[in-house]
């Protein structure tokens, strides 16, 4: 059992908070920690503080809570910092993609080919990814022995961001992976009984295994998509209620078959845009609700935000309800919390993460972060050298991600406002470049945006 100091960097997150706290209140091998939860905004801090305070003696789990909105003084000594901070809240990013929409940017300018996911903000996350800078550059001063684990989007970005910038050990972490557990059980197989191996980048994942007893699965998934999609489909239609409840979708079939390989989570929300034009292209792809990034689907994921926070408020402030009753009695799927414990206990076991290449895919950069499995522990990160996809995945889906990538960190090193002109004339929905330059006028013209404006105005 090791007793460790975890600060937490936006811990009023409520994608997050919530769990992580509970993961840590079931796992007794890093009893006798510290969590520092860091926040700016007092109330969410004190909302999850008082969360966790009354989770931990309610299951009498030895760990000790302190909340602060100084970061430095979080991030001083720790053992791990964890970054969930995302800047501006959701309504920031929904005014953007408002006055994008105006000009002709259907879910906004940041939408591209491979990243249409709703707050995964990369061309005009200039903030985001200041942020996440600085968090870095505090534990570089600050903790340098520190692991950084950067859970707050976009994870592929930023952590190629800060292992180019900083010398900070970063590990990018997503739950996107856990899809493949739905084709599993689409093939009637208990998923923690198959073996699976997902690569690619974050959010453009592609299934490269999946196995049962050394069994290979995919003839089944053929046989799946010949003889039981359509009927799955027609029932799926009348009945998906979660907008995200995509994995077996039409989309993902169909880009199965195009590329080769099986999307496997956030992979299906992406694509190019041939899924996305519109609500109605995303509803055929994705279901009544067009998917989770569709107008519907993104207003029932933030409804859902909002319902979530005030079930967090009741149950924090309430002291005759059970903070228990309302959470499953272990942990959940997150690799987050297991991994702090591999690494504190030289526990190895292997994981999902985000690290830069250094040759775990074949045909990529080394410097570029990559989603692959890798064994963690107390001695750090060893990946699998030599993975491999097909090249059809390499050149024209992973490659023209990478660019845009390479495209949002140029942007937010070096500013300048032809970058953004160049980002939209790549984009099928600029028609001009007069609209173009308007669109980047009235999103770098909004009142939150004057320091962003100043970067790549000059
Ligand atoms: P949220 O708005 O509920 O939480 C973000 C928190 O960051 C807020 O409490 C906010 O006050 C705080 N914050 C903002 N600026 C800060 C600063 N300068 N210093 C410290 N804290 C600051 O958002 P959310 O829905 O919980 O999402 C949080 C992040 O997690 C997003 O980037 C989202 O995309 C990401 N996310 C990642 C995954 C994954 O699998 N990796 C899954 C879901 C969400």
């Amino acid at each position: 059992m090791s007793r460790v100091k975890i600060a937490v960097i936006g811990a009023g997150s409520i994608a997050w908070s919530s769990k992580i706290i509970h993961d840590l209140l079931h796992t007794p091998t890093l009893f006798g920690s510290e969590v520092v939860l860091m926040d700016i905004d007092q109330g969410r801090l004190r909302l999850v503080e008082g969360f966790a305070k009354r989770y931990a003696s309610e299951l009498g789990a030895d760990i000790k809570f302190i909340a602060t909105t100084d970061r430095r003084e979080a991030i001083r000594d720790a053992d791990f910092v964890v970054n969930t901070a995302m800047f501006g809240g959701h309504s920031y990013y929904e005014k953007m993609r408002e006055v994008s929409e105006r000009h002709g940017y259907y879910r906004g300018v940041n939408s591209t080919e491979w990243n249409m996911v709703s707050d995964y903000h990369t061309i005009w996350g200039y903030y985001q990814f200041k942020l996440a800078l600085e968090v870095a550059r505090d534990v570089e001063e600050l903790a340098p022995e520190a692991w950084l684990l950067q859970l707050a989007n976009p994870v592929f970005e930023l952590t190629t961001l800060i292992s180019r910038e900083t010398r900070v050990k970063v590990i990018g972490l997503c739950h996107g992976h856990l899809g493949y557990k739905e084709i599993a059980r689409a093939l009637g197989y208990d998923p923690e009984k198959v073996e699976f191996e997902a690569i690619g980048f974050n959010h453009v994942i592609w299934l490269t295994k999946l196995t049962y007893q050394g069994r290979d699965l995919y003839p089944l998934i053929d046989e799946w998509v010949e003889r039981r999609a359509s009927d799955y489909w027609e029932r799926w239609r009348l009945t998906q209620r979660d907008p995200f409840d995509i994995q077996l979708s039409p989309a993902a079939v169909d880009m199965y078959k195009r590329y080769g390989l099986f999307p496997v989570g956030d992979t299906v929300r992406g694509g190019t845009w041939m899924y996305h034009w519109d609500l109605r292209t995303k509803q055929r792809w994705y279901g009544p609700t067009g998917g989770p990034d569709s107008e519907v689907g993104w207003m029932l994921y933030l409804a859902r935000h909002e319902w979530y926070t005030g079930l967090l408020e009741r149950v924090a402030s309430d002291p005759r309800l059970s903070v228990s009753s309302f959470f499953p009695p272990a942990r959940t799927d997150e690799s987050l919390i297991p991994i702090i414990s591999s690494i504190a206990n030289d526990q190895p076991a292997v994981y999902q993460v985000n690290i830069p290449n250094m040759g775990s895919i074949d045909g990529l950069p080394d410097n570029v972060a990559v989603e692959v499995p890798a064994e963690v522990s107390g001695k750090g990160v060893r990946r699998t050298l030599g993975l491999k996809l097909p090249g059809k995945i390499l050149k024209a889906v992973l490659w023209p991600r990478m660019m845009r990538m390479e495209m949002a960190l140029t942007a937010f090193l070096e500013g300048g406002r032809q970058i953004l002109i160049d980002w939209l004339m790549l984009d099928p929905r600029t028609k001009s470049e007069k609209q173009a330059e308007e669109a980047w006028e009235a999103v770098l013209s909004l009142p939150e945006n004057q320091e962003m404006a100043r970067h790549y105005r000059g």
